[in-house]
C-alpha cells in the first residue's frame, strides 16, 4: 500500500490550495481526483471575483491552480475515483478504483454538485445564459430580464440579490407559495422588479448562441407560454459530494449532508478535515474554498507533526 502523510480527496480549488500548503510545509502529500484536476472552477465561463484576476476564464484559472500545485511536488492521481474510506483508525485508508493508500491525515475536498432541471436546452445553454450561481453570474445580467427557478431559501436569496442588478426578475415556482424564511418572502414582496409565476414549471430553454426564452406550463390550467429572457438561474438546491465520507463515520451538518466542520476545518473524526463546497460553510465560492483548503492543510500539518509551536 502506498503511504503518505497527507491525502487530499478532490483536486478543485480547496484541494489544490490544501495541496500547495501541505507540500510547502514538507508533508508527503497525495491528491486523488476522479476526473482531471481543476474541479468546478473550470466550469465557470468567466470569473470576475477572484482577487488578482479582473477577468479570467474558469478553465484558465483552474489550469493555473493545477500547474502551481504540481510544481510544489504534490503527487497527483487523476481519473481515479475514491470508492470508500476507512477513517476511524490512526491510519486513514483510502480505497480507489485502482488501489489503496494510507495516510496520517486526510482532507475531504470533494465539492458539491448543483441540482439540474433536466429540461431541453439546459445543457446546451449552460454558461450561455443558464447559471446555477447568482453571486457568480448575476453581474453579467445588469439591466436584463432573468428568470429564477425554485421556491426555497436559495431561490429567494438569489432573487433578492438579482433584483438589485437585473432589470426584471421572474420567479418560476411550481407551487402556490414559497417554502422559504418569512423575512425573505416579505422582502421579495417589496421588490417592484420581481414578478412571481406561481404554479408554473419551466419545460424548455430556447435560444441561438445564448438564451432567448423559456417555455412554461401552468400546472393548474395546463396553459403553456413562451417568455423572452436573457438568463436562467436554476436554484433548486445543491448536493455535497459527501457519500463516502459519511459512510465512513464523518458527521453531516444537516439533512443536505454537507460535512460539519469547525473553524479549523476539523470534522468529528481525529485527523479528518474537510474543505470547500462539501462542507457546511455558508459561502460556496472559489475564494472561500481556497481559504478553507489552506486552513485544513495547516491544521493537518499540526495534527501530523504535533509541533510545540502553532503555525
Ligand atoms: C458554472 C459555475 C460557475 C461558477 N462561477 C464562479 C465564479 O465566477 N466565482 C466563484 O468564486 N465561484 C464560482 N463558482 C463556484 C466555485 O466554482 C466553487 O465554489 C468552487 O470551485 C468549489 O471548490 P471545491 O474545491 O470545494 O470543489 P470542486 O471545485 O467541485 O472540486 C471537487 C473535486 O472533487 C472531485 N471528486 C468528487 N468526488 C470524488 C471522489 N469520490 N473521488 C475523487 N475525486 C472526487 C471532483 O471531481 C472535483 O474535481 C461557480 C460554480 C459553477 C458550477
Amino acid at each position: 500500500m502506498e503511504s503518505y502523510e497527507l491525502i487530499i480527496v478532490g483536486a478543485g480549488a480547496a484541494g489544490l490550495a490544501a495541496g500547495i500548503y501541505g507540500a510547502r510545509s514538507g508533508l508527503k502529500t497525495l491528491i486523488i481526483e476522479e476526473k482531471l484536476a481543476g474541479g468546478t472552477t473550470g466550469d465557470a465561463p468567466i470569473v470576475e471575483n477572484y482577487p488578482g484576476f479582473a477577468s479570467i476564464s474558469g478553465g484558465e484559472l483552474a489550469e493555473k491552480m493545477v500547474q502551481h500545485c504540481k510544481k510544489t511536488g504534490v503527487v497527483f492521481r487523476e481519473l481515479e475515483p475514491v470508492v470508500s474510506l476507512d477513517l476511524k483508525g490512526e491510519k486513514k485508508i483510502v480505497k480507489t478504483s485502482r488501489t489503496e493508500y494510507e495516510a496520517m491525515a486526510i482532507i475531504i475536498a470533494t465539492g458539491a454538485h448543483y441540482r439540474e432541471l433536466n429540461v431541453k436546452g439546459e445543457l446546451e445553454f449552460k454558461g450561455k445564459g443558464v447559471s446555477y450561481c447568482g453571486v457568480c453570474d448575476g453581474p453579467f445580467f445588469k439591466g436584463k430580464r432573468v428568470v429564477v427557478v425554485g421556491g426555497g431559501n436559495t431561490a429567494c436569496t438569489t432573487t433578492l440579490y438579482l433584483s438589485g442588478l437585473a432589470g426584471e426578475v421572474l420567479v418560476v415556482h411550481r407551487k402556490g407559495e414559497f417554502r422559504a424564511e418569512k423575512a425573505l418572502v416579505s422582502d421579495i414582496e417589496t421588490k417592484s422588479n420581481v414578478k412571481i409565476m406561481w404554479n408554473n414549471e419551466l419545460t424548455e430553454i430556447k435560444g441561438d448562441k445564448v438564451v432567448k426564452s423559456v417555455m412554461l406550463i401552468n400546472g393548474q390550467t395546463g396553459e403553456t407560454s413562451e417568455v423572452p429572457v436573457d438568463g436562467v438561474f436554476v436554484q433548486i438546491g445543491e448536493s455535497p459530494n459527501s457519500v463516502q465520507a459519511l459512510e465512513a463515520g464523518v458527521a453531516p451538518a444537516d439533512d443536505e449532508c454537507a460535512i460539519n466542520v469547525d473553524m479549523h476545518q476539523r470534522t468529528n473524526l481525529p485527523g479528518v478535515f474537510a474543505a470547500g463546497d462539501v462542507t457546511n460553510h455558508p459561502v460556496m465560492q472559489i475564494g472561500t474554498a481556497v481559504g478553507q483548503g489552506i486552513t485544513a492543510a495547516l491544521e493537518a500539518y499540526s495534527y501530523i507533526r504535533r509541533p510545540y509551536y502553532r503555525i
